[in-house]
């Protein structure tokens, strides 16, 4: 994964850099507007990272200008300034998130995590999934398991798609906290558990062959072996 920062602060770009780099992505540093234009421009990066005051083009018109020619490369603002109108102004220009300095690259690190699952989980031409006799309709939200269609709230559908999307991937509850309830760190990671007990009352408990299964200290899995 290749990542471009645009920032003028040695500070700001050191942590995030020193922290992406770690975490095994590639990190490219423009340390002004012009130049970042021209880097966003020149390669091709699976995400930037926006400061909004920035030497040269500042960090909103810096995210239109790339938005307009790469709009399926997702943009995280950092902003110094927490106002409602400069995250308002970054949005509207296509920013998909931002966050407000100062900020723990933890925070920042989910956010691009998130970001890059997103953009990565755009569906395939046939938009069904199938594992054993379980068939996830993505276009329409319909699951069937053994020809009987099976009734799943939205909370259930989504937990159930992302499951199946990374079939055979152990799964954190974090990882599932994160992609079927967005962020919301204060939802506790027991309500991971709450709910995957739900699907497994809708998907496995009328079948002999268990899909998902626990993973002990590590979380859950969905696989059909
Ligand atoms: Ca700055």
């Amino acid at each position: 994964m290749n990542l471009l920062i645009v920032e003028d602060e040695p500070n700001v770009v050191s942590v995030i850099s020193r922290g992406l780099t770690g975490e095994g992505f590639s990190v490219s540093v423009a340390p002004d507007g012009l130049i970042g234009a021209q880097m966003a421009k020149n390669n091709s990066f699976d995400l930037i990272i926006l400061d909004i005051m920035l030497p040269g083009i500042n960090g909103l018109e810096l995210c239109k200008i790339i938005k307009n020619e790469k709009p399926d490369v997702p943009i995280i603002m950092l902003t110094a300034l927490g106002t409602t109108e400069n995250i308002v102004t970054g949005l509207d220009n296509g920013a998909d998130d931002y966050i407000v300095k100062p900020f723990k690259f933890e925070e920042l690190f989910a956010r691009i995590r998130m970001l890059l699952r997103r953009y990565s989980g755009i569906v395939n031409s046939d938009q069904i999934i199938n594992i054993a006799d379980l068939y996830i309709n993505v276009t329409a939200k319909t699951v069937k398991r053994n020809d009987v269609e099976i009734i799943l709230t939205a909370t259930e559908y989504r937990l159930l798609e992302f499951m199946a999307k990374n079939k055979s991937k152990i799964l954190s509850r974090i990882d599932i906290l994160e992609s079927v309830w967005d962020i919301d760190f204060n939802l506790g990671t027991n309500v991971v558990d709450v709910y995957v007990n739900y699907l497994r009352k809708k998907i496995d408990k009328p079948s002999d062959q268990k899909l998902i299964h626990t993973v002990v200290g590590l979380g859950y899995v969905l696989k059909d072996k």
